[in-house]
């Protein structure tokens, strides 16, 4: 199968070409088009699986649907990560997708490294993909930084990447408090190397329903 089979847009498709990047990955092949359909999706997918762009190409292509005009001034999408490498990785490959695609969708990473000046520069350039630790969004949000309830309107697709991680590094608590802001239509992708009883617990916690992929 490939990607324009699973339903992905052309400009994508074309992106992925420029990568060298032809043939999607098992994970991508049963998480992309379940993705763009709308539904809750957990993935038991570890590093070199394919598992940020299983997430990213359908997170990107229903961004693209809405126009500038709909968009709100704050974020559409979250993806949280448990470390800033991460962070800066997810971030160059949704930057360099964008670009590709000629889309204007904007994309910044905020890392508790950052500067409270340097999170408001940031977030005031009304980003509609916001990459981050749980932590550092929490900051955001208890700062006023980000409005609470400015993301029940424009919160549409939050992802937890390698949550798992997400857990291990102490991170329940800030995902607790950040789970409350999430709206209930807000689409949750959870992506882990491990089914741990944390897992299951986090699960409960953001997804409604969620269609589990073990690959
Ligand atoms: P990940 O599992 O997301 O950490 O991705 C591991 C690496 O695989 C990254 O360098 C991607 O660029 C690459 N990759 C992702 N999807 C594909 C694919 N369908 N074909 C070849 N390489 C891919």
């Amino acid at each position: 199968q490939s990607f324009e089979e699973l339903g992905l847009d052309s400009r994508l498709v074309r992106a992925l070409s420029k990568k060298s990047i032809e043939k999607p990955t098992p994970i991508q092949r049963v998480a992309i088009p379940l993705i763009l359909e709308g539904k809750d999706v957990v993935a038991r997918a570890k590093t070199g699986s394919g598992k940020t762009f299983a997430y990213l190409l359908p997170l990107l292509q229903k961004l693209f649907a809405d126009s500038p005009s709909k968009r709100s001034s704050a974020p559409a999408a979250f993806i949280l990560v448990p470390t800033r490498e991460l962070c800066q990785q997810v971030y160059s490959e949704a930057t360099s997708l964008i670009e590709l695609c000629r889309v204007q969708l904007k994309v910044v990473q905020l890392t508790s490294t950052m500067s409270p000046s340097d999170l408001k520069t940031s977030l005031a350039g009304f980003p509609d993909i916001v990459v981050s630790t749980p932590a550092c969004v929490q900051t955001c949000l208890s700062s006023g930084m980000l409005q609470a309830r400015a993301l029940q309107e424009s919160l549409s697709v939050l992802v937890l990447d390698e949550a798992d991680l997400l857990l291990s590094y102490g991170y329940e608590d800030d995902l607790k408090a950040l789970t409350a802001h999430v709206p209930k239509r807000c689409q949750c992708l959870l992506m882990s190397a491990t089914s741990s009883a944390d897992v299951e617990k986090l699960k409960k916690l953001v997804l409604h329903n969620p269609y589990i992929l073990t690959l």
